[in-house]
């Protein structure tokens, strides 16, 4: 497999450390607001290389963390804690709205298809390994102490700029507009491991500590939690393009500096999405949700599957007319898989056939993870010349990966249509009942929940309550 490696700057073949196993660590979720769709992109192309790579055979375990502290709201160590900025805005304690925002976000991701890291690792829970491994790093003579804050020395590495040929005199980390620099630190690419003091004293949560009561710094956390769970090895980080810099350069610089040797061999990152005014984000311009989608109609797998449409690095715009014609794809797809299920074919499965086909999809994604031409695979097998359970035995193979549940969209169609094929009523007001709600189904099959409502409301208006059910839809007349 070849994947590109924003260390070298190159695509690399695939190696791990131990052969038949692969240590991928991800950046989580600042929980202090809901994810945007932006970072859900990130997570879904992640959620896409773990897949791929277990369908290659490999045995994956995958951390994440939580970030539910430290992460301040310039990334250069400066203002207000993010989590507390959210506590304040929302009138709740710290831990409160983290509970609240873990639970949505993973709640988004099943809605996405993103399966839950082996082991996920809230922030908070690990101050211990914080301390020992900020403790080891002053030790080695890697951190010091300047007003009251533990910082990272970075003059002490040969190669501290790891991501791009930046010049420390171009690249002002403590310097940024608005932003105050921090006196205290020796290097201007300094940053914090722990803090006593901050302009900002309020801070909710601290701990005790060897250099007194405070908190983690935010590029600690990723490093320390990885090493916990996956040891001094590490296959595979992955996280969205902006955190290259500063913050895996950073987990970089103290990872390696605590171990003594490469920590981290391959860097996946995911490009941007954003809107036609710009960049997503949490704090300013229009919040895509995950829950907005839905409540215009759309189905998150069709989000799930735009995303896919696109490399992972290059930056995606996001537009509802592009969704839209998303929506469409997605159907077709629906459709054509509903039309092979339906001939009942009762052929076995055409292993040779099947061999050559999965080697199409295989090869793309083998392509530094190119999920577009998996997609043009898919339609591949849809009209090659083989039969039908050879095409649905690869339809959900292929999916172990896409992740686009086609089958089961697919067999909701199917159902639509039974349901129609069901005869008549005498009585024209009841024949008019279940001709709208055929005419819902069909809506809902098709993913066009906005039509579903106006129908639901059509019929409520004219004393008739309509009632969901997993056997189908039946209704009261009031
Ligand atoms: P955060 O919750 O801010 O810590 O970010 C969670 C993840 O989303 C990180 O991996 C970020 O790099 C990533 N991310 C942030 N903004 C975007 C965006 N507009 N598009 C894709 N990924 C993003
Ligand atoms: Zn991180």
């Amino acid at each position: 497999m070849l994947i590109y490696n924003s260390l070298s700057r190159k695509r690399e073949e695939f190696i791990p450390n131990v052969p038949g196993k692969v240590n991928m660590y991800t950046c989580g979720p600042t929980v202090y607001h809901y994810a945007h769709i932006g970072n859900l992109r990130s997570y879904i192309m992640e959620d896409v290389l773990e897949k791929h790579l277990r369908y290659s055979g490999y045995d994956v375990k995958r951390v994440m963390n939580i970030t539910d502290v430290g992460h301040l709201t310039s990334d250069a160590d400066e203002g207000e804690d993010k989590m507390l900025k959210g506590a304040k805005r929302e009138k709740k304690t710290v831990m409160e709205i983290a509970k609240f925002y873990t639970d949505a976000f993973f709640a988004d991701c099943a809605k996405l298809n993103i399966k839950t890291p082996d082991v996920v690792a809230p922030a908070t829970s690990c101050i211990d390994s914080f301390i020992e491994v900020i403790t080891s790093l002053i030790e080695k003579g890697y951190a010091y102490e300047a007003g009251g804050n533990i910082y990272f020395d970075t003059s002490k590495l040969k190669q501290y700029y790891v991501f791009n040929d930046f010049k420390e005199d171009d690249l002002a980390v403590g310097v940024r507009e608005g932003v105050e620099e921090d006196t205290n630190k020796k290097n201007k690419a300094d940053f914090v491991l722990w803090f006593t003091k901050s302009k900002f004293d309020d801070q909710e949560l601290k701990w005790d500590s060897p250099w007194g009561i405070g908190y983690p710094g935010w590029h600690i956390e990723c490093s320390c939690i990885s090493m916990k769970n996956l040891g001094e090895y590490l296959d595979i980080h992955c996280g969205g393009i902006d955190n290259a810099f500063p913050h895996h350069t950073n987990e970089i610089a103290q990872s390696e500096a605590y171990v003594g040797h490469k920590w981290c061999n391959y860097w996946f990152h995911v490009h941007h999405l954003n809107t036609n005014s710009g960049k997503m984000s949490k704090s300013s311009g229009e919040f895509l949700t995950v829950s907005l989608l839905e409540s215009k109609g759309y189905d998150p797998l069709v989000y799930r599957m735009f995303c896919l449409q696109s490399h992972y690095r290059k930056s995606l715009v996001f537009s509802y007319e592009n969704l839209d014609n998303t929506v469409i794809a997605y159907n077709k797809l629906a459709q054509r898989i509903a039309a092979l299920i339906k001939e009942n074919d009762t052929a076995p499965v055409n292993e040779a056939d099947a061999e050559t086909l999965r080697a199409g999809f295989k090869a793309a994604l083998d392509n530094d993870l190119n999920t577009s031409l998996a997609i043009t695979a898919l339609y591949d097998l849809l009209k090659a010349k083989t039969n039908a359970a050879t095409k649905l035995a690869l339809v959900d193979e292929y999916d172990t990966v896409l992740g686009l549940d086609l089958t089961k969209a697919a067999k909701k169609l199917l159902e639509a249509t039974k349901e129609e094929e069901k005869p008549i009523s005498d009585d024209p007001f009841i024949a008019e009942i279940e001709a709208k709600i055929a005419e819902r189904r069909a809506a809902k099959a098709a993913k066009d929940y906005a039509k579903a409502d106006a129908i639901r409301k059509e019929l409520s208006d004219k004393g008739v309550t309509l009632i969901d059910t997993p056997q189908g839809t039946t209704f009261k007349i009031n």
